[in-house]
């Protein structure tokens, strides 16, 4: 088969600061930089990415014919004149592939950009319209999707993920590679159903560590394969969305394929019943960065592992800038002890403490620069340089597992019991060698700030003697009922067993 390749992976947070232009896609970050003809094919050997995980299951048998991939932090809107620049490329390399027998792309499924509320939607549009009806269209999307119509209708095919932390990512590209192969072989349509659920899930309560997203993902998993009535489903997938996203078609969405209508319906239906049932599960905790601090203080001890807080509204992987500072200035005020807090996102302060040196004190204004947290101030104090690095290392934790990361320079300072790990580039804190390859091991600390609303659990669950999650600063906005929505449908509930919108 000839099977054209490629994605354009991006998580719009509709009411994050900054916005995604075309050099943020372009760069590396804790993912590759922009990658188009045959480097694409050999650039992600080994990641934990959908593209990566359909190459390895797709290339033996077939010609693959590389379009163009790219991705870049979750943030704001997509510019207009990035997606543009991207889809240009993207099209003029599909119509230079000549005919092919499918397409493949890795996308997010929630991309909104300056002029589309449905990035995924117009992406698949206009590869639809190059294609035509017939060839087989299909997509790995992330579990943070907003599955649209427009999606569902373009493709043949959209593959989720089945895992928070994503731990499955390469797994779902190679999932979706068995289905189109299936698709092509059979050269028959398959039956789409879809369901929408009426609430929002808060991102920390997506986990599928925990309860009730564990128990949901095993139906998920049970059921594809399964006759069903007069057919059998051949896939499932539950996306449990993005929710800061102000745009009607926000939320969790089923999608199921069978080979007769019926099964795929009654896939959709099962799953769909369940999340229903499952709503009042979904309410979380949120813990006030004072209250966190003070419980991790009397709770932690050595050898038990530290009480991990996540520092989720800040989360850079959320649309966060990774420099709010309300739990390190509270650790600072309750004189904690062996805490560390990373990564804190302050190209100046780290190019500051670089210069001074390994082992030098000096007074930095620290954090809270980029108005995610337009009411905070910096923190005024002294540091002590503890560590320079240049912020690249290879990532060991089973979310960025195999990923070159560049955090640029980077640097781990201390005041008083207080260490931080601060970078020059964004970076969620979801992997171990993100403070190790600065020479601290985090199974050694007491208190462990993270920002991260729930990739870190994939590598720090493990040490973790606890995990409090944080209502601290950011952009992130943990409680989703204060979150200032305009355009979501009527009747969607904001939070689980909270008040209808536009009720
Ligand atoms: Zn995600």
């Amino acid at each position: 088969m000839r099977i054209a390749v490629g994605g354009f992976q991006h998580e719009t947070n509709t009411f994050a600061p900054t916005k995604a232009d075309y050099a943020a896609f372009e760069q590396a970050d804790s993912w590759p930089a922009l990658q188009r003809g045959e480097a694409l094919l050999s650039a992600f050997g080994g990641m934990n990415v959908p593209v990566a995980g359909f190459i390895d299951a797709a290339s033996a048998a077939n010609t693959l014919l590389p379009l163009v991939w790219c991705s870049a932090t979750p943030s704001a809107h997509v510019t207009e004149d990035a997606f543009e620049r991207v889809m240009a490329m993207m099209i003029e390399d599909l119509r230079a592939a000549g005919p092919v027998d499918a397409v493949y792309l890795d996308l997010h499924g929630a991309m909104v950009t300056e002029h589309f509320d449905d990035g995924e939607g117009e992406i698949l549009r206009r590869v639809r319209a190059v294609i035509g009806r017939d060839v087989p269209l299909v997509a790995s999307l992330d579990l943070h999707a907003n599955v649209t119509a427009q999606m569902v209708d373009e493709a043949d095919a959209l593959i989720g993920y089945r895992t928070y932390p994503h731990v499955d990512m390469a797994e779902t590209g190679a999932r979706a590679a068995e289905h189109l192969f299936r698709l092509v072989r059979s050269g028959q349509r398959q039956a789409k159903a879809m369901r929408r659920l009426d609430y929002l899930i808060p991102l920390t309560a997506q986990c599928t560590l925990i309860e009730p997203a564990a128990e949901l993902y095993a139906l998920v998993a049970e059921t594809e394969g399964r006759m069903l009535g007069n057919g059998r489903v051949t896939s499932v997938s539950f996306t449990t969305g993005f929710p800061p996203v102000d745009i009607p078609e926000c939320g969790p969405v089923v999608v199921a394929y069978g080979e007769t209508e019926a099964a795929a319906e009654a896939a959709a239906q099962r799953i769909a019943d369940a999340a229903r049932e499952a709503e009042p599960d979904f309410k979380e905790k949120l813990w006030s960065a004072r209250d966190a601090v003070a419980h991790a203080i009397r709770h932690s001890a050595p050898g038990k592992g530290p009480v991990v807080l996540a520092d989720t509204q800040d989360n850079p992987g959320a649309g966060g800038n990774g420099d709010t500072i309300g739990i390190l200035s509270e650790l600072i005020a309750q004189d904690a002890r062996n805490a560390c807090l990373a990564v804190l996102y302050d190209p100046e302060s780290a190019a500051r403490a670089a210069q001074a040196g390994e082992g030098a004190r000096l007074t930095l204004s620290l954090g809270a620069k980029t108005g995610g947290a337009p009411d905070e101030r910096p923190v005024e104090a002294e540091f002590e340089v503890l560590r320079i690095t240049n912020g690249e290392f290879l990532a060991t934790g089973p979310f960025y597992g195999g990923s070159r990361m560049s955090l640029g320079t980077t640097v781990r300072l201390r005041h008083g019991g207080v260490q931080v790990v601060v970078a020059s580039r964004k970076g969620q804190c979801a992997d171990k060698e993100m403070i190790r390859h600065t020479g601290l091991d985090p199974r050694e600390l007491g208190i462990l700030a993270v920002k991260s609303s729930v990739h870190f659990r994939a590598d720090f669950g493990p040490m973790a003697s606890e995990v409090l999650v944080v209502e601290s600063p950011g952009p992130n906005t943990a409680d989703l009922a204060k979150l200032p929505f305009r355009r979501l449908r009527k009747g969607l509930r904001v939070t689980p067993m909270g008040a209808a919108f536009g009720g």
